[in-house]
């Protein structure tokens, strides 16, 4: 992959140079004229032979777990890319923050980071009973996730797209993006302008490139799971004293008797309490809050005193990639959040925020060979559209919501070892019911 700035730039130099010296005026601006046009002639054959000028062959656009994955993926690759974010890193991202062990296990990389930021391996899951009188527990003798913490996860994540090669620009949010045949542009705020041969809009649930490409205008209401959650400090002996020296994560499913559930994750210094609930059910989010913080008080999960005022409101596209088919534009793809890849059942967002930027990249790598020609009787377009296929192939069945009647099947959990741990293996894995 050749970037096309370096062979135009800087070649205006010296063009007075030595050779006119003592030459008459109107030959030398003959010269200089002549000089003058064949450069630009020369440059504008260049420019229509190999397409406009580009800063990067991929843009990233947000650097969260998806645009930095994807961009460690195509840097490594050998691609030069722009991570781009609005933020400066570390940032903080409202999130449970649990990891799903699969994600560890196929890539090195979040594995490393997941290690390097001293995430909280766990191997039980505790579900409550929607009026906490009955608990069910999973237990497995290896672990089965992490619980990080989101703002140093994700730091770590963009260097490692850093150590990749990828150039990250952080703290600047893209306004607009503009998308032509060969190229597409990213306007930053202040009015840098930014090109690649692909633009990747990996800009979260509010997706500027989503919007401005017209890919997706806005979410159905319906796509959206609206939570409310808070993280608090903990330290080691008020972890050890609330959630036991084997930490589980706990959920409450259809807590309140909402759709959606309620959760308690314990990190190592941290415990993320938060409830979520779908569309039609947000006018009930503070009170299933505040009850839901009175439960895990209850259960003596929370140290005295902690500060749970003031929660934080965000939204998930929980199983929205599903409903929504087009994550491709020209010259543009969208992944993780920004794509709807999250889970309809659990509003996990990490492993498929990483699975969709791979597959993504594998996408963009043959979209650049075709770029060059390298790729007989497909185009860029071609190669980029056949991510459609792909993430479903690997992704849809970890993000659709089980295809049995679970409202039958949750009030067994409480009864049934193996009822119990089917809805764990789902829950924790993605697997079917
Ligand atoms: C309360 C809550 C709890 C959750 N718990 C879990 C959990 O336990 N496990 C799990 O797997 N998932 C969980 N999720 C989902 C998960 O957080 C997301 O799915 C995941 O963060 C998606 O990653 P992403 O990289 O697509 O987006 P993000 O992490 O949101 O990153 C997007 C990035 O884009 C940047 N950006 C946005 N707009 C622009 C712009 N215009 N220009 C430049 N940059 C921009 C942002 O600053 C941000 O850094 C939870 C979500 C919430 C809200």
């Amino acid at each position: 992959m050749i970037n096309a700035k370096s062979p135009l730039r800087g070649k205006g130099e010296g063009i007075a140079g030595d050779g006119q010296r003592g030459a008459p005026p109107a030959f030398a601006k003959r010269t200089f004229i002549i000089y003058h046009l064949s450069f630009v002639i020369l440059a504008s054959f260049i420019i229509l032979a190999t397409g406009p000028l580009m800063d990067y062959d991929v843009v990233v656009v947000g650097a969260g777990p998806a645009g930095a994955s994807a961009a460690r993926f195509l840097a490594e690759a050998g691609a030069s890319v722009a991570l781009v974010d609005a933020k400066k890193f570390p940032r903080h991202k409202p999130c449970a923050g649990w990891l799903n062990n699969k994600a560890a296990r196929q890539f090195a990389f979040i594995d490393a980071a997941r290690r390097r930021t001293g995430a909280a391996p766990f191997k039980r899951l505790v579900f409550h009973s929607p009026d906490l009188k009955q608990e069910a527990e999973f237990k497995s003798r290896a672990h089965v996730g992490y619980v990080t913490n989101r703002d140093a996860f994700d730091h770590a994540l963009v260097q490692a797209a850093r150590d990749a090669g990828a150039k990250t620009v952080l703290g600047k949010a893209v306004t607009d993006v503009e998308t032509g045949e060969r190229e597409a542009t990213v306007v930053l705020a202040g009015g840098r302008r930014l090109t690649g041969r692909i633009l990747i809009g990996a800009d979260g649930v509010h997706s500027t490139v989503a919007t401005s490409t017209g890919l997706r205008p806005r979410w159905s209401p319906g796509q959206l799971v609206y939570t409310l959650s808070k993280t608090v400090t903990l330290t080691a002996r008020q972890r050890k004293a609330g959630f036991g020296a084997s930490p589980a994560i706990h959920v409450a499913p259809s807590f309140g008797g909402a759709m959606g559930y309620a959760w308690a994750f314990p990190g190592r210094r941290h415990v993320s309490v938060g409830v979520g609930v779908r569309t039609g059910e947000t006018g009930r989010l503070k009170t299933l809050f505040a009850d839901w913080v009175g439960a895990v008080d209850h259960l003596g999960l929370l140290p005295a005193k902690a500060d749970l005022d003031a929660p934080e409101g965000c939204a998930i596209p929980a199983g929205a990639a599903v409903e929504f088919e087009n994550h491709v534009g020209k010259r543009v793809v969208l992944v993780g959040d920004a794509g709807g890849f999250a889970s309809a059942a659990t509003g996990e967002g990490l492993y498929p925020a990483i699975v969709s930027a791979r597959i993504a990249a594998d996408c963009i790598l043959s979209a650049l060979e075709a770029d060059a020609g390298d790729r007989r009787g497909s185009t860029c377009q071609d190669e980029l559209l056949k991510f459609r296929t792909l993430w479903r192939r690997r992704l849809a069945a970890h993000l659709q919501l089980p295809n049995v009647n679970v409202t039958f099947l949750l009030p067994l959990i409480y009864t049934n070892q193996e009822i119990c741990d089917r809805f764990a293996r789902a829950f924790l894995f993605g697997d079917n019911l």
